[in-house]
């Protein structure tokens, strides 16, 4: 079964859509965070941040970048946010990579990610290790 944003790509669901080149597709969340807020995808149907190739990753930051200027100028936001989600505890609703672009105005409550929290600098150093050792260097 095909997630809904391939079906938005093959044109059996609508969507409003303000950008389009052969490997992505940016259209206006149905239920949004904040106004204009808008929605970068990747036309081939990839489940998530794991699974993109990275040259399709590219490409939906190039036009998510598109996405922010074209938002900046038209609404004048004081931020905009860029969040990906992936996973259910992560908060992942569609199984499609996706890329939210979210203007903010100063004072809005629109999106709260996390709370800071205090850290063991010793465990930190330690996964931070642990980290640098398991990325794959080109
Ligand atoms: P996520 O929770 O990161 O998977 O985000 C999924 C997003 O897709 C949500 O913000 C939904 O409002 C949005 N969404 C779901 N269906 C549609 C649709 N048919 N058209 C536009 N946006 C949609």
């Amino acid at each position: 079964m095909s997630s809904i944003f391939a079906r938005i790509v093959s044109g059996e669901i609508p969507a409003l859509k303000v950008f389009e080149d052969h490997e992505t597709l940016a259209f206006m969340d149905i239920s949004p965070a904040s106004r204009g807020h808008t929605l970068v995808i990747c036309k081939h149907e990839y489940p998530d941040i794991f699974s993109i190739p990275p040259t399709t990753l590219s490409a939906v930051s190039h036009t998510t970048q598109q996405v922010a200027l074209a938002l900046r100028d038209v609404l004048a936001p004081d931020g905009i946010n860029i969040i990906q989600n992936n996973g259910a505890a992560a908060g992942q609703t569609v199984f499609h990579y996706h890329v939210h672009v979210i203007p903010r105005w100063d004072g809005d409550a629109a999106v709260r990610l996390w709370q800071p929290q205090s850290a063991d600098q010793a465990a930190l150093r330690a996964l931070a290790d642990q980290l640098s050792a398991a990325i794959q260097q080109p």
